[in-house]
């Protein structure tokens, strides 16, 4: 589904380099040749002025760069972080502040299922796929779960959807009981009308959150999603700087944002994103299906900001994660303890890395398509 990309940012002190990453779902080409562009603004500047890099960036591309340069961007931008703690000896969320935590609480996805089986069987599929991955995520340690359990819709939808979210969560929450929150991720599939019947059939079995229920072109209709539940709402994966957050923020379209920080800028934007959210005292749960090197940026931001809330964790993309990138990290319980490794605490061996090239990735790995054969947000 996704090729993870790492930005190797290289000093003219020998030894002395960062990493960074900036993996892009479906974009890699795109990713790769945005970091192409930004090198000359960056080749030959002094790696510690990690703002002024970011302004270069930014604003002297005129053109404001979206989601694939400002994923390059956050990978340049978290590579220079970890050039900076290296060069000081110092772990980077002690340089982001310092830790206001002792630990960082994870979840991690359990994914959506078999869609074309709940296609298929018109919404009857059996929820023990989703209770038996929950199970063994707890197992684990993990207290905490997020599921795709809304189907994708038009803009009006059967009950019979409705009922298969129903049943999904039913089934969940009688097997975790109640010490285990459960977040419902909705991929943005939904229009004002659907969101808001899935959020009040889903409300009896308090979601800790529902994460995307509408797209994220439109914050208005987030808001109306907002005010017409009890739910906590959760959106911000796909939203890129300040900016993008700004109207999120002001016009409290949600409870919980949700920065990605190989995306939004970096971990420095991503901290200036976290302030705003706190000024309307909304909490933080950073977006992180990615590579290794994503866990460890996650970590130092979680460590250093007031209102992070939980912290998305990938657990079982492919075998060979942890041989690409060696960290210090220690995960236990369903935390993240910090360490203080210089910098950001990993290395990345580039022998194992280039043991697994680019392959190009299964687009939609899930037929999402409505009855009559049109296209559907995934
Ligand atoms: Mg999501």
């Amino acid at each position: 589904m996704r090729n993870w990309v790492f930005v190797k940012l290289e000093t003219d002190v020998a030894g002395l380099y960062g990493w960074g990453e900036c993996s892009l779902e479906w974009k890699t080409r795109s990713v790769a040749g945005a970091l192409e562009d930004f090198a000359p603004m960056i080749v030959g500047e002094d790696p510690t002025r990690i703002e002024h890099l970011y302004q270069k960036m930014y604003r002297q591309s005129f053109w404001r760069t979206g989601v694939i340069g400002l994923s390059a961007i956050s990978g340049i931008e978290q590579a220079c972080w970890d050039i900076l703690g290296k060069s000081l000896g110092q772990p980077v969320y002690k340089l982001l502040g310092g830790a206001v935590r002792e630990k960082v609480r994870m979840y991690t996805h359990l994914g959506g299922g078999d869609m074309r089986a709940v296609y298929e069987s018109q919404y009857t599929a059996d929820p023990q796929v989703f209770v038996d991955r929950a199970q063994e995520v707890i197992a684990r340690g993990y207290n905490a779960v997020k599921v795709l359990i809304t189907p994708p819709t038009e803009s009006l939808n059967s009950i019979a959807a409705y009922k298969y979210a129903e049943r999904m969560m039913e089934a969940l929450r009688l097997a975790v009981g109640d010490a285990v929150d459960i977040m419902v991720d909705c991929h943005g599939r939904h229009s004002l009308a659907n969101a808001i019947e899935f959020c009040r059939v889903l409300a009896p079995y308090r979601p800790y959150f529902v994460e995307e229920p509408v797209p994220p072109e439109n914050v208005d209709v987030m808001v109306e999603v907002r005010n017409a539940t009890t739910v906590p709402i959760a959106t911000g994966e796909r939203l890129v700087t300040r900016y993008q957050f700004r109207d999120v923020v002001e016009k409290q379209a949600c409870h919980v944002i949700q920065p990605d920080l190989c995306h939004c800028g970096g971990l420095w934007e991503a901290k200036k994103i976290a302030a705003m959210a706190e000024t309307y005292t909304m909490g933080v749960a950073p977006h992180n299906p990615l590579g290794p090197v994503a866990n460890a940026v996650a970590l130092h931001f979680d460590l250093s900001t007031p209102n992070f809330l939980i912290q998305e964790d990938m657990l079982t993309d492919v075998p060979w994660r942890w041989e690409v990138v060696q960290h210090s990290l220690v995960s236990q319980d369903g935390y993240w303890l910090p360490n203080d490794a210089p910098g950001l605490g990993i290395e990345v061996n580039e022998e194992a890395a280039a043991r697994h090239p680019f392959k190009q990735e299964v687009i939609h790995p899930m037929t999402v398509r409505a009855h009559d054969g049109a296209v559907l947000d995934w």
